[in-house]
């Protein structure tokens, strides 16, 4: 879809941005890291940051993160290995890779500057229109709408809109409200707000109408629609996926971790080697890798949920026979204390699995 530049007709300043900045003044957010000191920059990896994700939660990732990376150039220059090892635990870790990839680009592209067009932005991956309004907006005052959970929630629910918001003639509907309540000056601030409010008093199962400073003229307030709108994804049954995990160990204290290829499930992460589920995991390892191996244990099964499919995991405690402990390590994989294997980029069941297994603790996701 072709991307506009910065609005160009806006309409006058309206009631619905002039009541939730008034209230973002008194009640919203001022204090989050990535609002100390809002460059292009750090407003992209926050919001990057951000998406399906807790701003509680996303906070010490976002202060590590700056700390290692200060600048698009340090992102760029650096290896993959290591942003997803600061990424670890957060999960979503396409995010990580499309932020790494988009650095590189700004750096071929746009002299290692985050590119001030909503086009240009548009265009990098991992950044979508709403990313995009919000990062310009929130950094530069440019007047872009946005239109994420949070803000989609609340104009559902301020006009009534029916009908799912994914949905491609609502989501439509929804960008042209979104346009029309945003004022000509004062974009950051409207987009803060909007966020805010969607997030702490217009949420998703007990929305605060009574302290709400749009109760007024709210259509689900005034109907009793709020536990209606938005409306739900319809419903559709999610398969579920088995697969098996060798944990496999060197006798040594020593277990085998493989880096996944980029792409696919934990694309480019460190895990464990994955067994089709209904193989003998002795013949399978034997015939993978040419070791003999005796199986030492099981584990509990656990489940991992993606957004299209749980994964049911059933992993496997093996260890090599005495004459094959001496195997090297190579390029995509390393044979690696479990404490040690907790500061690679792990995926998060496999950082669950191997705590529960050996009792280490990676003291917060690097
Ligand atoms: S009045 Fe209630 S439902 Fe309407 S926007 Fe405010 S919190 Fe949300």
């Amino acid at each position: 879809m072709k991307r506009s530049g910065t609005l160009k007709r806006l309409p006058a300043q309206t009631e619905f941005s002039a009541r939730l900045r008034r209230w973002h003044r008194r009640h919203g957010r001022h204090d989050l890291p990535w609002q100390w000191k809002p460059t292009p920059y750090r407003v992209w990896v926050s919001e990057i940051m951000l998406q399906q994700t807790q701003v509680a939660s996303v906070i010490p990732y976002f202060n590590r993160f700056m700390r290692r990376f200060r600048s698009v150039r340090a992102l760029a220059s650096a290896d993959l290995d290591e942003v997803l090892g600061l990424w670890s635990g957060l999960g979503y870790y396409a995010r990580a890779r499309h932020l790494h990839e988009a650095a590189k680009l700004m750096i071929e592209r746009h002299g290692g500057a985050v590119p001030g067009r909503i086009d240009q932005l548009a265009q990098l991956p991992g950044i979508g229109r709403s990313t995009a309004g919000a990062i310009l907006s929130l950094s530069l005052g440019l007047p872009c709408p946005v239109l994420d959970g949070n803000a989609k929630r609340v104009l559902c629910r301020y006009h009534g809109v029916r009908g799912w918001p994914a949905e491609k003639k609502v989501e439509q509907k929804l960008w042209r409200l979104a346009e029309s309540h945003l004022p000509r000056r004062a974009a950051a601030v409207h987009t803060q707000a909007l966020m805010d409010l969607g997030a702490t008093l217009c949420t998703r199962s007990s929305p605060r109408c009574d302290v709400c400073p749009l109760h007024e003229e709210c259509v689900a307030r005034r109907e009793g629609l709020q536990d209606s709108l938005p409306a739900p994804r319809p419903k559709r049954k999610v398969p579920v996926r088995r697969t098996a995990l060798a944990v496999i160990e060197n006798g040594h204290g020593r277990i085998l971790l493989q880096r996944r290829p980029p792409a696919g499930i934990w694309g480019g992460l460190w895990s464990l080697p994955e067994c089709p589920p209904d193989a003998d995991v002795i013949d399978w390892v034997r015939e993978r890798f040419g070791w003999p191996v005796i199986v030492v244990g099981r584990v509990p099964a656990l489940r991992h949920s993606f957004t299209h499919f749980h994964l049911d995991i059933e992993p496997v405690r093996l260890q090599l026979r005495r004459d094959e402990r001496e195997v090297r390590d190579t390029a995509d994989q390393a044979w690696l204390t479990p404490a040690a294997g907790m500061r690679r980029g792990l995926a998060a069941p496999i950082r669950k699995l191997l705590g529960e297994i050996y009792g280490v603790d990676d003291g917060g996701g690097t």
